[in-house]
């Protein structure tokens, strides 16, 4: 399977800067996934990939080999979709087989391959019904089964399971990952849901606006997030941002102080700013009852149940609503005061004008 690399790749569609100088390499038999907000890049990315686009500049090594100027069909790519794009009128058989027949593949070979292919993705006994009487994740298969059946050296998905409900979406999530890790195609994945990203790929290129911001493995990206943007779209629920802090670098440590709140980092921190932007996980941080150290108070705003969880909303004296993973057996009562303490080891500061993180 060939690996994949992308050399300060430009795509603008008149003015909008749809790409805009992207680079990255996606390794052989790698699972590598475009994560973004709606419009930053990502299909028109996965696109040129395809060769359904050509870049505006930049360029598009498969293997050591540049294909900005081969074709689509020869790139020997596969697609899945969010849409599915099944032909209606044919059976699940013809859906499948189609790629094959283009080819003027022999008769018993087409029918060989698909119910190899069908039988792999759990759809054998489908093969004669036509996608009106299947289910949304039936269809799905159906579409991976036509990609793959053609036997191609790269896999290209964009949201491919948007359109299921959450249960399958699950399933299917896992499904794919395990396909994919089965077969060893180099597969490249574009979607907007952090946890299907964080899941399934080896790696991930967090997009924002035509540009890549970070590329890392998931551990990389949620350890260490590069500013404010990867912070926030990482982790569900986000990040928590608490402004003006003023800082004071001292031996073997920060302090950071807002109103009556002081928070000593035992971390000596470099840097030339006198306020930060401390950033908090919801699951990086206690709720407690009684003042102490290090603690930033608020007011039990609401409580989420999710079972094994319950996420509990406070707002802070500044108004700020904090999200912070509790626990089921302790729910506090709504409108009562309490102390976030975060984890200051887990914490991180951003720089409140490039909003960068800076520890
Ligand atoms: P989504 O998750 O909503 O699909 P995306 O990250 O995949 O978003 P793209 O579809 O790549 O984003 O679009 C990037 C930008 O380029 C958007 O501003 C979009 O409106 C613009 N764009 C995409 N395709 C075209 C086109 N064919 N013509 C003009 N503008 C386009």
């Amino acid at each position: 399977m060939p690996s994949i690399r992308v050399v300060n790749l430009k795509k603008y569609f008149g003015k909008v800067k749809a790409v805009d100088g992207v680079s990255f390499e996606v390794k052989d038999g790698e699972f590598v996934a475009l994560l973004g907000p709606s419009g930053c890049g990502k299909t028109t990315t996965l696109l040129t990939l395809a060769g359904i686009y050509k870049p505006t500049s930049g360029e598009i090594y498969f293997d050591d080999v540049l294909v900005n100027d081969v074709p689509p069909k020869y790139r020997e790519v596969g697609m899945v979709f969010q849409n599915y794009a099944l032909y209606p009128h044919m059976t699940v058989f013809e859906n499948i087989a189609f790629p094959l027949r283009a080819r003027k593949i022999p008769k018993e070979e087409i029918e060989k391959r698909v119910v190899e292919i069908a039988r792999k993705l759990l759809i054998d006994n489908l093969l004669e019904r036509r996608p009106s009487q299947l289910s949304g994740g039936q269809q799905q298969r159906v579409a991976l089964a036509r990609a793959l059946v053609k036997q191609p050296k790269v896999l290209l998905f964009d949201e491919p399971l948007s359109n299921l409900d959450a249960n399958l979406r699950m399933l299917m999530r896992a499904e794919i990952k395990h396909l994919q890790q089965e077969l060893g195609i180099t597969s490249v994945y574009v979607t907007h849901d952090q946890a299907e990203a964080m899941t399934m790929a080896s790696r991930i290129a967090v997009f924002n606006q035509g540009k890549l911001v970070q590329y890392g493995t998931p551990d990389e990206i949620y350890e260490n997030p590069k500013n404010m943007f990867v912070a926030s779209f990482i982790g569900n629920p986000p990040t928590n941002f608490l402004k003006g802090f003023s800082v004071e670098v001292e031996k073997g440590q920060t302090i950071l102080k807002r109103d009556d709140v002081v928070l000593k980092i035992p971390k000596e921190l470099e840097t030339n700013l006198k306020e930060v932007v401390v950033g908090i996980r919801p699951e990086h941080c206690e709720v407690v009852h009684n003042k102490q150290e290090n603690a930033i108070p608020g007011t039990v705003y609401v409580v989420e149940p999710l079972g094994r969880d319950i996420i509990v909303n406070v707002q802070t004296d500044r108004g700020e609503l904090v999200k912070v993973f509790g626990d089921p057996a302790k729910i506090p009562s709504v409108g009562e005061k309490v102390f976030l303490v975060p984890h200051l080891e887990k914490i991180h500061l951003f720089n409140p004008e490039t909003e960068e993180t800076i520890l």
